[in-house]
């Protein structure tokens, strides 16, 4: 005898990779329930960044993903569209104080025209640098137009208010069972049973899964208070960010600082990015580089308070690319995570096509190669165990 469904779909994990997927499913007319162990963004999507940026993403499919991304995310937040005056477009603005770091901005242009578009690059920084209120130090600063910004805990509510989405929390996963007709979702508060489940969970799948290669990285980020003018049109990243993002971590002499101009008028300026994850560590050697960095090539910083820091934990996979997909051994489970530094960028795309693949249609023209780099076959996943 098949059991009853309660959904279409049950999404584990209320972050901006979940939200976005439960909006998407939705919109195609499916029943969703959303369940989240905690709340809406209460892991990385809560306690991050909103850069929707290409300029900072790793050349190849990741800089493919995040353009088309950006593209679609600007067409969701036209009138009526769920993004609507939470995402901002602005200039972006790369700085270099060292040769590495000059060098770093060379690749960062050649990598821009390689994509044509959707990102320009106005000033290459040679010769004027065009940007009043720089510090001394700033041998070179490239500056862009196209890309944008969007807070994460933000983007989550947006996309969960914007579709008939039914929200359960708190409500942790625990474990499931897949059959013929579907899947049965044991979660703290009962059984929930659907036809397939997308589970969300960031750095918590490596709990679920524990042979994926899922590694915490964290990031510690500083909050001041309102400046009266705001003279910094966008964010203004270190070169040294674009290297950290690239397959050779190593020890950089100058911490790849971002500097970000938010609507309220304060300044967020991040993060680190440390192979730990202790979402309560925050220290005073890591906030003293930062802060020492960014008042060196911002110097107006140094008149503001710091009202509140904090620390955000990323989902890192080995290889640097999230891992997307059904899971070998139970297909009607979709695995989405790994987005380190990038989810909440990708989280449009990636919505849409996790709605696509969930749906049993093809992901969009043009991205399926891309999609199919990140499936969870690349690595040996092993059994599942109890949350
Ligand atoms: C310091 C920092 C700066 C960043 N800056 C940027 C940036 O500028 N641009 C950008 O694009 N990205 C940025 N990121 C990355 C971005 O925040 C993440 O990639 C994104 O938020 C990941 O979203 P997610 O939905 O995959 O995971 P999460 O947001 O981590 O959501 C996972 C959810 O699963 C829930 N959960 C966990 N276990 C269970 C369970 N068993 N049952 C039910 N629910 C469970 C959690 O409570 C949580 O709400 C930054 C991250 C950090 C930390």
């Amino acid at each position: 005898m098949s059991l009853p469904m309660d959904y279409d779909v049950v999404i584990a994990g209320a972050g901006v990779i979940g939200a976005s997927t439960a909006f998407h499913l939705a919109r195609r007319g499916m029943r969703v329930a959303v369940i989240d162990a905690t709340g809406p963004a209460a892991a990385a999507s809560g306690a991050s960044d909103g850069a929707v940026s290409v300029a900072s993403k790793k050349p190849g499919v990741m800089a493919r993903l995040a353009t088309a991304s950006l593209l679609y995310t600007r067409s969701l937040a036209q009138t009526g569209g769920p993004l609507h005056g939470i995402y901002s477009a602005r200039p972006g603005y790369f700085f270099a104080t060292d040769p590495a770091e000059e060098l770093a901005l060379d690749s960062l242009i050649s990598k821009l025209s390689g994509l044509g578009g959707p990102v320009t690059v106005t000033a290459d920084g040679n010769g004027n640098i065009g940007l009043a209120g720089l510090g001394p130090t700033v041998r070179r600063l490239v500056t862009l137009t196209g890309e944008g910004h969007m807070l994460g805990f933000e983007a989550v509510r947006a996309y969960l208010s914007a579709a008939n989405i039914e929200t359960i929390w708190p409500d942790r996963l625990m474990r499931w069972e897949a059959d013929d007709a579907g899947i049965t979702v044991e979660t703290s508060k009962g059984h929930l049973r659907a036809g397939k489940m997308v589970a969300a969970l960031g750095v918590s799948s490596a709990a679920l899964f524990p042979d994926l290669p899922v590694l915490p990285r964290a990031g510690q980020l500083i909050v001041t208070d309102r400046a009266p003018g705001q003279p910094l049109p966008g964010a203004l990243t270190a070169a040294s960010y674009l290297i950290a993002k690239t397959a050779e971590r190593r020890a950089l002499p100058n911490p790849p600082v971002v500097i970000d101009p938010l609507v309220t008028g304060q300044f967020l300026i991040g993060s680190s990015r440390e192979d730990h994850g202790d979402p309560s560590r925050v220290d005073f050697p890591t906030m003293r580089k930062l802060v020492a960095r960014a008042v060196e090539v911002w110097p107006a910083l140094g008149a503001r308070q710091i009202i509140r820091t904090f620390a955000g934990i990323r989902a890192a996979v080995i290889d640097g690319m999230p891992i997307v997909g059904a899971v070998p051994q139970t297909p009607r489970l979709i695995l989405a995570t790994g987005f380190e530094g990038d989810g909440i960028c990708l989280s449009a795309v990636m919505g849409r096509e996790i709605a696509a693949m969930v749906a049993g249609e093809p992901v969009t023209d043009g991205l399926a190669a891309d999609i199919s780099a990140l499936t969870p076959r690349r690595f040996e996943i092993g059994e599942a165990r109890s949350a």
